[in-house]
């Protein structure tokens, strides 16, 4: 009955322990990232993953697998004629190297106790009593952790410029503004891993003397604040946050700040504007964050995903995190795989993994048995990549050079029928709607795209709007105030290189 509860109000994924001393548990948990096959139940030692579970199928579950320990073969992954038995070896997981996520709907978000028995705060604990400020700064800065936010800045330079700097307060800040459509990777970690932010952010308290820290949460993810005030609240109560951590002389503590929704509140200074109370738009900049940043005091500015990346690098060291992802972008990287794919989900991979490997190893290809045509990588910031790029390797660097950007980690899949100027309207749409409206170019330009990409689409542009789109992209993406001006018409570029016939085929020749 525990079970067919679980399913019936969460809709998402339970795991059962058989426990040998006290008989069966059932545990409800995180997300597992396989959303294309849930609602999910792991049996626990077993690791059988049954997909699909209706309410109906509990009865097979304890009749067939916890009393008669068989699997129930009907809710099993099956692909090409081959049952797949354990979550591991289901191709959608084999492919992956779970880091950040390794915990995801593994254990329960809500206990901390759980999360210690992994060796939670493990880390914490080791800076606090056997590595020095620097020390922890430099272990970070050798792991090369870039940001894991888009911009692939290292994590380590930035803490020790916050702590060269000499202020009585300082802060450490984790974006969880996650934003881009079809992105959930954040989200996925703060509900099912929040303590693992907790101790990313106060490592960087000790490293950089920080005293106050802010998780910046759109309040559209209550369940991601709910878990986040739970787990902080756990974290006093045990003496890992507050005055005094475990006996020393660090004290630190966190709050949460709601953000209303606002995908322009992802860049950093807006995002600081809104902590502190003023209006969530992006500002000229005279230094940066690290010097003056929240209240103008120095400031460590990181995501979700790069906070929950550094209990790794303390408790393996910086080799060990190297020796995954490439040289010049170390350890692995989450994306929310979407659109036209059949395994659509949450997958993490070792930077450098190809385009290929994701969509049609791990994504099982395209739907339905349709041909590739492009991918959206990074949101609308990103760009669209073809069939040509599906051996590029997944890294900061890489996808740089082709004009693309990993971003936060969004891969929309588009098949054979997709039609790419659609997909640039919608991306133009979005950007324009969330355009905070400060600056002209983004302003006014972004309005002028859609109103030309509308007038393509229904059948009414001509050949010389195509001129005139690319005119304003150029000037919105070099005179724009922020990331989200500097990068609205990167879809509409990157559409019309690639599919400019798509365009051609839409408007009316009047020359
Ligand atoms: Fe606002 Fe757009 Fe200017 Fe950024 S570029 S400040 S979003 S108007």
């Amino acid at each position: 009955n525990k079970l067919k509860s679980l399913i019936k109000d969460r809709g998402l994924l339970v795991d059962i322990e058989l426990e040998k001393e006290e008989g069966i548990g059932v545990h409800k948990s995180g997300c597992h990232g396989f959303c294309e096959a849930g609602p999910l139940v792991r049996i626990e030692p077993d690791k059988y993953l049954y997909l699909k579970v209706k309410e109906e199928d509990c009865e097979d579950i304890v009749t067939h697998t916890l009393i008669n320990n068989e699997p129930v073969e009907r809710l099993m992954y099956k692909l090409d004629g081959k049952t797949y038995y354990t979550q591991e070896s289901i191709p959608f997981y084999a492919g992956q190297k779970r880091l950040v996520l390794e915990h995801c709907g593994h254990i329960d978000a809500e206990s901390i106790e759980e999360y210690m028995v992994f060796d939670g705060y493990k880390a914490l604990t080791k800076v606090l009593t056997e590595m020095t400020p620097e020390e922890v700064c430099r272990e970070v800065e050798n792991a090369n952790l870039r940001g894991r936010g888009g911009g692939g800045f290292p994590a380590g330079k930035k803490w020790a410029q916050v702590l060269s700097y000499s202020s009585d307060i300082k802060y450490v800040i984790c974006n969880g503004d996650e934003g881009d459509p079809g992105a959930f990777m954040d989200r996925s970690i703060m509900e099912g891993d929040p303590h693992s932010i907790i101790e990313g952010m106060t490592i960087a308290a000790y490293a950089t003397r920080a005293t106050e820290g802010y998780i910046y949460v759109r309040a559209e993810y209550p369940l991601a604040i709910e878990r986040l005030n739970m787990a902080i609240g756990q974290a006093r109560d045990m003496g890992l946050l507050g005055k005094n951590i475990l006996g020393t002389d660090l004290s630190f503590d966190i709050h949460i700040s709601k953000g209303a929704g606002a995908f322009v509140c992802g860049e950093g200074s807006a995002l600081i504007a809104s902590i502190e109370g003023e209006r969530g738009m992006p500002r000229v900049k005279a230094k940066r964050t690290v010097e003056e940043g929240l209240w103008k005091k120095p400031t460590v500015l990181n995501n979700v995903e790069t906070f929950a990346n550094i209990r790794y690098i303390i408790n393996n060291g910086s080799n060990w995190f190297k020796s995954f992802g490439t040289k010049n972008s170390p350890g692995t990287k989450a994306f929310a795989l979407t659109g036209n794919v059949n395994n659509t989900g949450l997958i993490e991979v070792p930077m450098g993994t190809t385009l290929r490997q994701v969509i049609f190893d791990i994504g099982g290809g395209i739907r339905d048995g349709k041909k590739f045509k492009a991918v959206q990588i990074g949101g609308p910031s990103g760009g669209c990549l073809t069939e040509e790029y599906l051996d590029m390797s997944l890294d900061f660097d890489s996808l740089n050079e082709v004009g693309a950007m990993i971003g936060s980690g969004g891969m929309v899949v588009m098949d054979e029928d997709t039609c790419m100027v659609e997909v640039a309207r919608f991306f133009m749409g979005f950007t324009q709607n969330e355009s905070c409206g400060k600056c002209v170019p983004c302003r006014e330009g972004t309005k002028r795209m859609l109103e030309i990409l509308d007038k393509i689409v229904d059948g009414k542009g001509s050949i010389e709007d195509l001129d005139m789109l690319e005119e304003l992209a150029d000037t919105i993406t070099n005179t724009s105030l922020c990331g989200l001006g500097k990068t609205a018409a990167f879809p509409v570029v990157s559409s019309l290189r690639y599919f400019r016939d798509e365009y051609l085929n839409h408007v009316v020749d009047k020359r």
